[in-house]
């Protein structure tokens, strides 16, 4: 139930992101794409509080909302439960423009 997408931009920014978790454990543990304005794109682990990994900062966005992602699809490329994001318009964390595309699921974990 867990995956693993790319999210690129054109300005050379790319990193992995994971979704969701593993079948055992991700009533405690899934992820989802947030930003936070001074780590970026980070994963976190959104059944424990929603902070910043690195900062523990609570100022964070969920990728696929509004102010960080500005388009809407009809169907989301990255979904776990009521998460979803949607491939383009997303703020990218180095260039700071809705430049930055996920992709589709390229390795899927259990
Ligand atoms: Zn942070
Ligand atoms: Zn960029």
């Amino acid at each position: 139930m867990g995956s693993h997408h790319r999210a690129i931009c054109h300005c050379g920014f790319e990193s992995s992101v994971r979704v969701g978790g593993n079948r055992s454990t991700y009533l405690e543990k899934s992820y989802f794409p947030f930003y936070c304005k001074d780590h970026g794109l980070i994963s976190v682990n959104y059944v424990g509080p929603i902070e910043c990994t690195f900062c523990q900062s609570k100022d964070i966005h969920q990728y696929g909302k509004l102010p960080i992602s500005i388009e809407e699809e009809r169907w989301p490329t990255l979904q776990s439960f009521d998460y979803k994001a949607y491939s383009k318009g997303n703020l990218c964390p180095v260039c700071k423009q809705y430049t930055m595309v996920f992709k589709g699921a390229d390795i899927l974990c259990d």
